[in-house]
Parts: structure tokens; C-alpha cells; sequence
């Protein structure tokens, strides 16, 4: 019953002290149920229709909220564009650098990572967060068929080399008599 989970959501907001509102709903549902791991901007776009005249601003400010207070987490990518998981369970994450999938990762090895002490004087450790960077199945598979096609034409457009070596030899013995 989606109700009910309007009610999960409204008393989780509640238990974080944040006054309920359908916006903060409707984000906070749509990222639980997303896998997608999506930007501000892709939220917006996503959630839009449910809640027509919403403002990117709103959108912006509840992402910042939600996160803030723990309920959702943000990821730092390469590109700079920061994306948002509902998911904060400790887990980890394979990001392709090629078209910025990040997929989900569940290890328990990871939980038992350690630095050691020394190193960090004091730093305590509160969340591990372990990130692999690559190309995603379907990338590889573009980027190689885009190599072989580079390959190819360059193939097309090489002029083979060819040069008369008796040519060369008479204008090399003019030049070393001159
Ligand atoms: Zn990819
Ligand atoms: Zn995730």
C-alpha cells in the first residue's frame, strides 16, 4: 500500500525533528525505490511530473536537506556532478567513467577495512565507502567497436609509402659531387 509508505516516510522525517511535506516525500520515495543513483537535475526531471511547478531550487534545497540529516547520501564523481543515493546502507560502488553509471556493490569484506592507526593520529573511522573506477559492460563494448572503426579508417585513408630508390641515389650522388 503506497499509503503506508507515506506514512513510513512521514514518521522517519518526523524522527529527524524535519516538518513533512508532500515535496520531501515524494523525493525521499523516489530515491528509496531508485537504483539509478541520480544528479539534482535528473531528480528533478524524474519527480516533475508527480509534482508539477516544483522548482529546481526546491528539489535543490530538499537533497540538501535529506542529505544533511543523514537520510540519503551523496556520491562525488569525477565529472563533478554530485548524485544522490537513497540507499545508506554501507555498500560500495562501481562508477564508469565513461557514461557515469554507478552501480551498486555489496560486500561485507569491505567492513572489516582498516587504516592503520598511526597513520590518521587519533582520526576516527565512522563510514567506509570503497569506490571502483572502470567502464561499465555496454561502454566496453561501445568503446570497442569505436576502436575498431578508428582503426579501419585509418586503414582507408594511409597513402601507401612508395619512392623511387634510383631517383634517390641519382640526386644523392648530384648533391655529393656539387
Ligand atoms: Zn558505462
Ligand atoms: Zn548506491
Amino acid at each position: 500500500m503506497v499509503q503506508g509508505i507515506y506514512e513510513d516516510i512521514a514518521g522517519t522525517l518526523r524522527s529527524h525533528g524535519l516538518q513533512v511535506t508532500s515535496q520531501r516525500i515524494l523525493i525521499y520515495d523516489y530515491l528509496i525505490h531508485t537504483r539509478e543513483h541520480p544528479s539534482a537535475q535528473q531528480v528533478f526531471e524524474d519527480v516533475f511530473e508527480s509534482l508539477p511547478g516544483i522548482s529546481k531550487a526546491t528539489v535543490y534545497n530538499t537533497l540538501e536537506v535529506l542529505s544533511n540529516h543523514g537520510l540519503i547520501q551523496k556520491i562525488n564523481i569525477n565529472s563533478g556532478v554530485t548524485r544522490y543515493d537513497g540507499d545508506t546502507s554501507v555498500h560500495s560502488h562501481l562508477i564508469c567513467t565513461h557514461c557515469h553509471r554507478i552501480i551498486d556493490y555489496f560486500d561485507d569484506s569491505f567492513l572489516g577495512l582498516r587504516v592503520p592507526e598511526n597513520l590518521w593520529n587519533g582520526f576516527e573511522v565512522k563510514r567506509t565507502c570503497v569506490i571502483f573506477y572502470g567502464v561499465c559492460d555496454s561502454c566496453r563494448e561501445e568503446l570497442a567497436a569505436q576502436a575498431k572503426e578508428k582503426r579501419k579508417a585509418r586503414k582507408d585513408c594511409v597513402v601507401p609509402f612508395k619512392r623511387d630508390l634510383k631517383q634517390v641515389d641519382a640526386w644523392l650522388t648530384v648533391k655529393t659531387k656539387g
